[in-house]
């Protein structure tokens, strides 16, 4: 039998709960189809269990510092791995729960399967056929393993949280933001960790000066960076993996070594063909600003689209399409400028808009930066004294500021209060004419010169 809702979403990530959960505050009959655990990629092997192992290493890093603070720490300072996981796998299956509960409140139907279209307004989940005017795909994406010789043997970033103990070795080959988070994490729990970059810098697409700032804090905390590094294969010996590379080079060995070279989108098992919808060569849903895909009454939303893969995005996007479909606001859809993003490495990196490189090449000689380095006052009575980096990038006579890049500590809740400024259009002179907050590290945002 057919079952027939309002709308059907496809995953319970963070795009597909925010639209199922939006659009049945608005009285629509929504079922959501979810194959793994609700949360998705989010909840279960991403942003969450990440973050609470970035303040573990966080800590890690506190200890270090504890000292030059007056404390007496007994030395070495140990780290039960295992009791951490367990509290962290606990935690994550509360949050399993409340989102179940929540679905539930709303009186979302909740199907527990893996979806795939039968048509354009259908989708079969384990037998049950159900069909619906509006199907929204959130199916989210999983990361890349290359198609090389022995690629196999080695892990992903979900592998990350199963791991039951910290592995010694461990090599991340890839330089963007799951290779450097991964990397500082391992590193301050006590694994000596290498990463391994195909070309000479990480976070490409970065401003260079939170690029530079990271190597060099990387290289400080004793990760060990790799260059020119062009895999060939992962060879599996009695002392660990070997990496070999297009030159001839091999290197290792390793306990543990991680493929954190992207992500593909999850659209394998969909049979995007029976419903008509257009998907480009690597897998992705391309959609329009209102997250139509080609066929009439399909919609895309999160990482499976190919856009900004962060949960704020999807989730978003998800509310967004909702309120349009059913909430009667006719022209509501996401505007992906300015979207701000954090790295936890450690320090962390807050970037928001336009780096130096790309406002140059849209506004040429109409760009004025201000930077300001400095080391914070916490460092102040330690030995060790990194620096924080701070770069404003204005355009035009009035110096609007269209990008905001911090390396340092704090940068992860600094930022979001700076990208609403740059949102709503703030100025140098807006900046300037804010009181400072002191002492903190983000006042230096508001009285460079
Ligand atoms: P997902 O959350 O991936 O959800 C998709 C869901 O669809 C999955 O649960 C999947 O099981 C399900 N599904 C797939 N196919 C089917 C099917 N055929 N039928 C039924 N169900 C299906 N973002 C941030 O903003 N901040 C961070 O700090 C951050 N850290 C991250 C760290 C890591 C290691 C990773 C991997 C990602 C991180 N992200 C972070 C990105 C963030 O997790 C994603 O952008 C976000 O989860 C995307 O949401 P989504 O709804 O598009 O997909």
């Amino acid at each position: 039998m057919n079952e027939k809702f309002d709308l059907i979403t496809i995953g319970g990530g963070s795009g597909g709960l925010a639209a199922a959960q939006r659009a049945a505050e608005y009285g629509a009959r929504v079922a959501l189809v979810e194959g793994g655990r609700l949360g998705g990629t989010c909840v279960n092997v991403g942003c969450v269990p990440k973050k609470v192992m970035w303040h573990a290493a966080t800590l890690a890093h506190g200890f270090a510092d504890a000292t030059g603070y007056g404390f007496e720490l007994p030395q070495p300072v140990t780290h039960d791995w295992p009791r951490l996981k367990q509290r962290r796998d606990a935690y994550i299956e509360r949050l399993n729960g409340i989102y179940a509960r929540n679905l539930e409140r709303r009186g979302v139907t909740h199907l527990q399967g893996w979806a795939r279209f039968t048509g354009a307004n259908e989708v079969a989940v384990d037998g049950r056929r159900l069909s619906a005017p509006h199907i929204i795909i959130a199916t989210g994406g999983k990361p890349l393993v290359p198609a090389l010789p022995g690629a196999g043997d080695g892990l992903v970033s979900d592998d990350f949280f199963t791991l039951a103990q910290c592995p010694q070795r461990v090599a991340l080959v890839g330089s963007g933001y799951v290779a450097v988070e991964l990397a500082g994490m391992l590193q301050a729990l006590g694994a000596q960790v290498s990463v391994i970059a195909r070309r000479d810098s990480l976070l490409r697409s970065f401003d260079p000066m939170l690029q530079s700032a990271l190597v060099e804090s990387m290289q400080a905390d004793g990760i060990e960076l790799v260059w020119q590094a062009d895999p060939a294969g992962l060879r599996s010996t009695a002392e660990g993996h070997r990496l070999q590379l297009t030159d001839g080079r091999e290197l290792g060995p390793w306990d543990a070594v991680f493929w954190t070279i992207g992500r593909g989108p999850n659209t394998d098992g969909l049979d995007l063909a029976a419903a008509g919808v257009h998907f480009d060569e690597q897998g992705f849903i391309p959609t329009d600003r209102f997250q139509c895909t080609t066929r009439s009454g399909i919609y895309a939303i999160g990482d499976v689209t190919g856009r900004e893969a962060l949960t704020p995005v999807a989730i978003a996007a998800g509310r967004r399409l909702s309120d349009r479909l059913f909430g009667g606001h006719k022209d509501r859809h996401l505007d992906y400028a300015n979207i701000p993003t954090v790295i936890f490495t450690h320090p962390p990196i807050g970037t928001c808009g336009l780096t130096e490189p790309q406002a140059r090449e849209r506004h040429g000689d109409g760009v004025k930066v201000y930077t300001s380095t400095f080391t914070g006052l916490y460092y102040g009575v330690l030995d060790h004294k990194p620096k924080t980096y701070m770069k404003l990038v204005t355009v035009g006579a009035e110096e609007r500021v269209v990008g905001c890049h911090i390396f340092g500590q704090g940068a992860d809740e600094m930022l979001q209060g700076f990208a609403v400024a740059i949102r709503m259009g703030a100025t140098k002179a807006d900046l300037d004419d804010t009181i400072a907050i002191h002492p903190t590290a983000a006042e230096e945002l508001v009285t460079m010169r």
